[in-house]
């Protein structure tokens, strides 16, 4: 038996479906799958958290989509979610766990785990996964390069960036979703949008996300950039992860981003922009106005 909270999300969902696609008997679509849910289907959908549970951000169920997209969505992207976000944490010296990784430096790799405790780092080279030649090198060596301040590089075995990224994409087109509703998310201008998060790497997007490292862990919020003219866009931000989507009426906005990006390099630009409230569960801004 659905929750109570889940029949009021699709009660909700179906009266917006009505009002935007009159022609549909009443149904629910699924945000993320464009699937079409019937009442006596109602049961086939559940609440997904945004962001996803585990990552040690605050998360909580935000909107309905269907069984199929959430196992897609918790086999592949979110793992790599979480494990980028560990990963994260490890020069504030806050991990939650250890994560193994290729550790690249001084022109040595090596296999490694990688954890913290209490602001204290632990690098820990794996004898029966290294070359002993390479790793009694990096042992030798590394320590020296790291005190003198020297960079290194971590490469997660199989984690992909653009499905990582592609999953920050997903929290902040159910967040837009949430907040405007299908009138926003099934808008043609957002059909790129939907494709890449259903497949990353056969719908390639560029220049929807930033990295923002100065952000606090807790950073929450939407809005629409009003000015300048060629940035109008929807935001979402969540902790260090900045989405960009696009506005209705503009199918050009990623292609002009990566011009302009190629032009005048990822300089910080000053934007203006109309704050909304941060939703809790689905408003449907959009659909009922
Ligand atoms: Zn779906």
């Amino acid at each position: 038996m659905p929750r109570p909270q889940s029949m009021r999300w699709y009660e909700r969902g179906a009266d917006a479906v009505a009002r935007v696609r009159p022609d549909l008997p009443r149904c629910y679509i699924c945000p993320t799958g464009e699937g079409s849910f019937p009442p006596e289907h109602a049961g086939k959908l559940s609440r997904e958290h945004v962001p996803p549970q585990g990552l040690g951000l605050a998360s909580r169920p935000l909107v309905l989509i269907c069984g199929g997209c959430n196992s897609r969505f918790g086999s592949g992207p979110d793992v790599q979610m979480l494990r980028v976000q560990t990963l994260v944490r490890f020069p504030r010296g806050a991990m939650q766990r250890p994560e193994r990784v290729r550790m690249v430096t001084g022109g040595l790799t090596v296999r490694t785990d990688l954890s913290t405790r209490d602001g204290t780092y632990e690098i820990v080279v794996l004898p029966r996964e290294n070359d002993p030649a390479i790793q009694s090198r990096f042992e030798t060596e590394v320590p020296e390069l790291l005190a003198e301040g020297r960079e290194f590089h971590i490469q997660i075995p199989g984690c992909s960036e653009v499905e990582t990224t592609a999953g920050w994409l997903r929290v902040g087109y159910l967040v837009a979703f949430a907040t405007f509703g299908y009138r926003y998310a099934l808008s043609d201008e957002l059909a790129p949008v939907r494709a890449h998060i259903t497949d990353p790497s056969g719908s390639p997007l560029p220049t929807y996300y930033n990295a923002v490292p100065e952000a606090a862990e807790s950073d929450r919020w939407v809005a629409a950039v009003v000015d300048p003219p060629d940035m109008r866009s929807i935001v979402v931000n969540v902790a260090h992860h900045r989405v960009f989507l696009p506005v209705p009426d503009d199918a050009e906005f990623y292609d002009r981003r990566a011009s302009e990006r190629q032009r005048l390099g990822r300089a910080a630009r000053r934007l203006r922009a109309k704050a909304f409230h941060w939703p809790r569960e689905p408003m449907h801004l959009l659909d009922f106005s």
